[in-house]
Parts: structure tokens; C-alpha cells; sequence
């Protein structure tokens, strides 16, 4: 054997074997105006997912990037956050506005709906003093709200020049 060769043997021997994931891979999911995404965990590139499929929560453990070809292993929230985060999100009239990082609570989806006025036109309470809307930090615990909220009537536009 030549010393070369014990080299390339030696070499072969202490490479890492090939793994579906390889350290740093793992990227938690995000919700970005209206969609479920996942950035790739080597490249710039992002992928959109689903995590419900017909209404169960079965989201995907991986993607594979179309970009880079790297396999990513996504660390999604719990089903419970979300169907809150997509309950929360769906509230608000302009897709745009429909962002959700991890470290976010429900509690500060909730604030951030109520100072933007998503509930400033609700109609009256069914029953006075009945609790219409209520969550903690990873789940709504309530909710009694018309599925699809009544948003502001449009105000008539300005003439240009008054
Ligand atoms: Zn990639």
C-alpha cells in the first residue's frame, strides 16, 4: 500500500457518511403574508408548505430545496398555535399583514389585531357579558367570533385637489 493510497483509505474511512441532514438543517417553520413557509437551511431559497391537509394537521417533517438540493427538517409549531396563528392571521383584511414568526404568541397576534382595528366592528354581543374571543400565549380557548369579520366600511375617496 502506498502511502498515498493509506491517505485516501484513512480519509474515507473518517469522512462523515452521507446523512439525510447534516448540522444546522433544521429551520422552524414561519407564516408570511397568508402562506406557511420554510426557509432552506443552506441556501437563500424558501419553500411554501402545508401543513393541513383537508383540515388535519400533518405537516411535513422536510423539504428538499428546488434551489440547492438540501434537505431542510422543519420544526413546526404545535397544531394548537397553529390553527391560532391561522385564525388570528385570517382576521386581518390585508394578505399582507398576515406574518407570524416563531417567538410570537397568539397573545401578540391578538394585540396587534386589536390596535389595528380588526375588532372594532363587531357586531353586538349574542349574549351581554359572554366572552366573544380568548387565547393564551399558545391557544384560543374561545371563540364565539362570526368566522369572517365585518371590516370598516370604505370610506369615499377624496378628490384629488379638495
Ligand atoms: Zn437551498
Amino acid at each position: 500500500m502506498t502511502a498515498l493510497t493509506h491517505l485516501e483509505n484513512l480519509a474515507a474511512a473518517l469522512a462523515p457518511q452521507a446523512a439525510p441532514f447534516a448540522f444546522g438543517d433544521v429551520v422552524e417553520a414561519h407564516a408570511s403574508w397568508s402562506r406557511w413557509c420554510v426557509r432552506c437551511g443552506r441556501c437563500p431559497s424558501a419553500e411554501q408548505l402545508f401543513p393541513f391537509v383537508r383540515g388535519i394537521y400533518d405537516p411535513p417533517p422536510r423539504f428538499t430545496c428546488r434551489d440547492c438540493g438540501s434537505v431542510t427538517e422543519i420544526i413546526w409549531p404545535t397544531e394548537d398555535m397553529a390553527r391560532g396563528v391561522e385564525r388570528l392571521l385570517m382576521m386581518r383584511p390585508d394578505p399582507s399583514t398576515r406574518s407570524w414568526f416563531p417567538g410570537e404568541t397568539l397573545h401578540d397576534l391578538l394585540i396587534e389585531n386589536a390596535a389595528h382595528g380588526v375588532f372594532d366592528h363587531l357586531p353586538d354581543e349574542p349574549v351581554p357579558g359572554a366572552t366573544m374571543f380568548a387565547v393564551d400565549d399558545f391557544a384560543i380557548r374561545v371563540d364565539n367570533l362570526p368566522r369572517r369579520l365585518p371590516v370598516a366600511p370604505q370610506q369615499p375617496r377624496p378628490e384629488i385637489g379638495s
